[in-house]
């Protein structure tokens, strides 16, 4: 079995502790990798390793050009060796190999974008209202920045974070998620080989609130970048708040996908069904409530059942697998247990909600998906987060109706419509109380645009070309003569 220790000050670093824990392949319940426990005191090692780092020539003085061609260079890397990141993820989470292939390239995007901005960051010289006075304000970064991330997508979430991080300068701590922890560890080794220098990019593991909130609190930390739960999101949030460090939380959702009467129906049901089934349901963006109108109703439901019915769930490593494992046993109970709610609450379970049981689901942890009629909008079902393929169907009559519906949430992370009409779906732009907002497509993301929560989702925004303002501070300069 792989062990994998700390990784401070651009080396393995077992953690003080002397404890690992496993880390289980979600298909076959087996354990296949030791991940290092760490402790408040390898948060603190770690935070003095970044600090020194980021005060050390090599990095507090290189030019933001030079930053770039490290993090191009960090970028090339991760490409020639994402096949074998892919494995170490899809290993690890459970995710399709086949969309975990393309995901890791993906961050390497991130990296050559953030490389790109990292020498256009002018700054701004403000016009003084005297003769001889000049002013300009220069952005700097912050210092040491904390990356928190969940499981869901451990390399892809981390380096929304990382790249605009060190592309404004900074040096990182990142600690992943305890049940997805290796291929992160992966990452920086290809950071030193990149060119980082030693301290610039650690990884340290273990759990929340035993080394994350040692780090957040860690008096060095200056800025922490959270993705995950509301739990967790509020006590760094909390925590944070205490030391005046500034937080970017990327939370849950509970986002609304409405088809309105006009809309192309094929299409429609086609972005329904990734937009809530992809990964399992296992994605913050999932599109967890789907709005029909009374008009199109029981043709959406019969239309998504049917692409359900032939949808090939299995082991996924295999390519041909549509629908893999849930990557953590908690959350497979977690998925079950809602779907009793629901029909407790009196929703109509028209497909799924259930374990299938042989051979060819490994350890059994795979949850068909689940679809939900009858489901009124203060329900559980309907207002909190399941985090995993469950669909609930929402009937509306008229656009005001479903505006109410979509709006009557206290998340605010993402929402789409289906509509053939231009003045409708802006109607529906303009209302929507969400980050992020599609039409007639569903779950579009780019590292060239923003993405972020409106209310309980969120504070701040990750990817484009404003992301690193969230690792930098300004320096207000005022020159005489
Ligand atoms: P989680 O909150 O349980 O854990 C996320 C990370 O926070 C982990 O690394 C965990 O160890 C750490 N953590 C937990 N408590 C902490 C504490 N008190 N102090 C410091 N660190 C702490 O979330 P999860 O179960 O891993 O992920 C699922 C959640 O993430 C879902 O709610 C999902 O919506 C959210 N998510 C959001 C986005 C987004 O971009 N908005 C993307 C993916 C996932």
């Amino acid at each position: 079995m792989t062990t994998y220790d700390l990784y401070i000050g651009g080396r393995d670093v077992p953690p003080g502790s002397g404890q690992y824990f496993d880390t289980v392949e979600p298909f076959s319940g087996n354990a296949w990798a030791r991940i290092a426990r760490g402790t408040a005191q390898d948060a603190d090692t770690a935070v003095r390793a970044a600090h020194a780092a980021f005060e050390h020539k090599d990095w507090r003085d290189i030019t933001a050009t030079r930053r770039g061609a490290i993090l191009r260079r960090f970028a090339d890397l991760i490409v020639a060796h994402a096949d074998r990141l892919g494995q170490i993820e899809q290993r690890d989470n459970g995710k399709l190999i086949a969309e975990v292939s393309g995901q890791v390239r993906g961050v390497a995007e991130w990296f050559h974008y953030y490389a790109g901005l990292a020498d256009k960051d002018g700054g701004r010289v403000i016009p003084i209202n005297k003769p001889g006075v000049f002013n300009y304000i220069r952005h700097e970064p912050l210092g040491v920045v904390v990356a928190i991330t969940p499981w869901n997508s451990p390399l892809a979430l981390t380096a929304w974070k990382l790249a605009p991080a060190l592309a404004a300068g900074n040096t990182v701590v990142v600690k992943p998620s305890e049940f997805t922890s290796a291929s992160l560890i992966e990452l920086a080794r290809l950071g030193t080989e990149a060119g980082l220098p030693a301290g610039v990019l650690n990884v340290v593991t273990g759990f929340g609130a035993e080394i994350g909130d040692a780090l957040v609190r860690h008096p060095l930390t200056r800025k922490v970048a959270f993705t995950g739960g509301e739990a967790g999101g509020r006590a760094v949030n909390i925590a944070a708040a205490e030391g005046f460090k500034s937080v970017t939380l990327e939370l849950g959702g509970k986002s609304p996908n409405i088809i309105l009467a006009d809309a192309d129906l094929d299409q429609a049901i086609k972005g329904a069904v990734s937009g809530i089934f992809g990964a399992s349901g296992q994605t913050c963006m999932a599109g967890s409530r789907l709005l029909v109108h009374d008009s199109c109703h029981d043709a959406v439901v019969a239309g998504l059942v049917e692409v359900l019915k032939s949808a090939r769930i299995g082991d996924p490593s295999d390519f041909e697998t549509q629908i893999g494992p849930i990557a953590t046993r908690p959350q497979w109970e977690k998925i079950l247990g809602y779907v009793e709610i629901a029909k407790a609450e009196g929703a109509v379970l028209e497909y799924g909600g259930y374990a299938p049981e042989g051979p060819q689901y490994g350890c059994g942890q795979f949850v068909v998906p689940a679809i939900f009629t009858g489901v009124s909008n203060d329900m559980r079902i309907a207002q909190e987060e399941v985090f995993g393929p469950v669909l609930s169907v929402i009937r509306f009559s008229d656009d005001e109706e479903a505006l109410r519906i979509a709006n009557d949430t206290r998340f605010g992370l993402a929402a789409a419509v289906w509509t053939r009409s231009l003045e409708r779906a802006m109607h529906f732009v303009d209302r929507l109380q969400a980050g992020t907002v599609w039409v007639n497509n569903y779950r579009s993301t780019s590292f060239t645009t923003t993405f972020g929560g409106y209310k309980d989702s969120g504070l701040g925004r990750e990817g484009g070309p404003d992301a690193m303002r969230e690792f930098q501070q300004d320096k207000s300069v005022w020159i005489t003569g």
